[in-house]
């Protein structure tokens, strides 16, 4: 048992601080064995309107049916109310389920041992004073195997009880959200009465509560985006719940009209912070291979901007959602790779072989609907992805991801090297780093490059009074250190084009390049100029 304390708390509370009651492994072991044993003997299997602790089930599951029933309404408005069962786990009322599990006729052994493994629990607790102990009737250790699905089975009987008057119950966990329809103010205070008077009789019998100021209703309106006068009203133990605009389901914000724009922008944020956190730890690490910032740009950026995306990446086809995933990326991109921060996604994309994010979000999607069976859904997404094979898949990728290279008018200098996303997928010897990123997306400590964003006055070299282009630099200029002189003189190719087309020779230049940026980056003008680079201000 631990004891933990969250830094904003008041220490004096008991309330502030959280109990860790970790199950050993033989425990893990004979719940796992009851809990099999136990949901085999059910008499009438969970509710499919469970979505959490079940296998084959995920949170975009539950978030994808709300999504759907406000979709579907034929009425006016949907009413959504957003239950919070305070410490719902912690309160799990044994007794009441006891009489749950008679109700689903479980085998008296099986009863037995459930019953006797629940009774008779103490929690000990070490104080300088001496051990105090107190029995518990309540809630389940953290790591329990069984605890969860217990659970469940007392939710199914809330479940039972409300879905008769609601349009839609979906529980996930202690979540709980209970959708019904109607056709005006009026209608929707009276429904949202006779539920929430079921409500409060089914925790009464379970001996929970809910909190209605934790609780929140939103209104979806289903045909025109009309607002009440005045706003409905819901009470549950004759305390009004907040009606609310936008609100937290697990882990998506929702808006009234399901545009998840405040989610993409909130959840980009995170990502991005997420990001920076951990480039700021691997600073001075040069030991990050590729390989390795890729792994963290995929664990780390996708997974948090992309959660859900099978619920909304239909709306990433809409301009500013996409624009919203998108200017995320670079920026992820950006601070992981220590690019310029001017560099452009399109060169990033190709430099780094890595679609563009808003692409990736359709394609998990598609390819999470396809896995749902509703191939309907997909098909708005993707026409005939399930038809596709793998490979045919790969293919349509690098088709939508060359046709968004050509619609945008950045990051031409990576677009003239590498042709198109077809041909840069055939160079795997090109393997993205500080200097190989600064060379190839001519943003880099080039005078041509800092002339036009204003950092020098002039664009051309100090050397040799050539205008400072990448090609000067890597071609022609005279102040370059002697390995790009010894490489010059080792390279057939005459062109960077040319040049990573062979491993061999792009293998010699590219050990290089990192010595030019180098010594470009640490000469004064470039100090004097203040130039920015990522990781200065990550
Ligand atoms: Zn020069």
């Amino acid at each position: 048992m631990i004891l933990h304390k969250s830094p904003n708390k008041d220490p004096k509370l008991p309330k502030s601080y959280r109990p860790i009651n970790l199950l050993d492994v033989g425990g893990k072991v004979f719940e796992k064995v009851l809990k099999d044993l136990t949901s085999e003997a059910l008499y009438t299997p969970l509710a499919p309107e469970q979505f959490g602790f079940l296998q084959g089930k995920c949170t975009t599951d539950a978030i994808l049916k709300l999504h759907q029933t406000i979709e579907n309404g034929d009425l006016k408005y949907i009413a959504a109310l957003f239950v919070d069962i305070s410490g719902a786990f912690d309160n799990l009322w044994w007794p009441a389920l006891l009489v749950r599990l008679e109700e689903q006729k479980i085998p008296k052994h099986l009863y037995d041992v459930l019953k006797d493994y629940l009774s008779q629990r103490w929690v000990e607790v070490q104080t300088p004073l001496g051990t105090y102990a107190k029995p518990v009737t309540k809630g389940c250790p953290q790591a329990s195997v069984l605890g969860p699905f217990l659970w469940n089975l007392v939710m199914d009987t809330c479940i039972q009880r409300l879905k008769p008057y609601a349009t839609e119950v979906l529980a996930y966990a202690d979540d709980l959200l209970v959708l019904w329809q109607s056709r005006s103010r009026l209608h929707l205070e009276e429904q949202g009465r006779v539920i929430c008077r079921q409500l409060q009789e089914w925790c009464e019998l379970n001996k929970l509560t809910v909190a209605p100021d934790k609780s929140a209703l939103m209104v979806f309106p289903i045909k025109e985006p009309k607002t009440f006068r005045r706003q409905p009203t819901v009470r549950i133990n004759g305390h009004r719940i907040p009606v609310v605009r936008e609100t937290v389901y697990l882990g998506i914000r929702l808006d009234l009209f399901l545009h998840y724009r405040s989610h993409l922008r909130l959840q980009t944020h995170k990502a991005i912070q997420a990001v920076s956190r951990v480039t700021s730890l691997a600073k001075r690490d040069y030991s990050l291979t590729p390989e390795k910032q890729k792994i963290l740009y995929k664990g780390i950026f996708e997974g948090i901007a992309l959660y859900a995306c099978g619920v909304w990446a239909q709306r990433i086809l809409l301009k500013t959602s996409g624009s919203i995933l998108l200017r995320a990326q670079r920026t992820a991109l950006v601070r992981l790779f220590g690019a310029y921060t001017d560099t452009p996604l399109e060169a990033l994309t190709l430099i780094l072989d890595e679609p563009p994010a808003h692409l990736t979000a359709l394609f998990r999607a598609a390819k999470y609907h396809v896995k749902r069976d509703r191939p309907d859904l997909s098909h708005e997404l993707i026409e005939n992805y399930s038809n596709l094979s793998k490979s045919e898949r790969k293919e349509k990728l690098v088709e939508m991801w060359d046709a968004w290279l050509r619609e945008s008018p950045k990051g031409t200098f990576a677009r003239a090297i590498f042709g198109n996303v077809h041909n840069r997928k055939r160079l795997p010897w090109v393997k993205p780093n500080r200097a190989i990123i600064r060379v190839l997306s001519a943003h880099g400590p080039f005078r041509d490059h800092l002339c036009r964003r204003r950092l020098v006055d002039s664009d051309l070299c100090l050397a040799d009074s050539e205008r400072d282009t990448v090609e000067h630099a890597v071609f022609r200029c005279r102040a370059v250190p002697e390995t790009l002189k010894e490489a010059r003189m080792k390279i057939q190719a005459r062109t960077l084009r040319d040049i990573i087309q062979d491993r061999e020779d792009w293998n010699i230049l590219s050990a290089a390049l990192a010595d030019l940026v180098q010594k470009r980056e640490s000469e004064s003008l470039l100090v004097r100029a203040g130039i920015q680079v990522a990781e200065a201000d990550s």
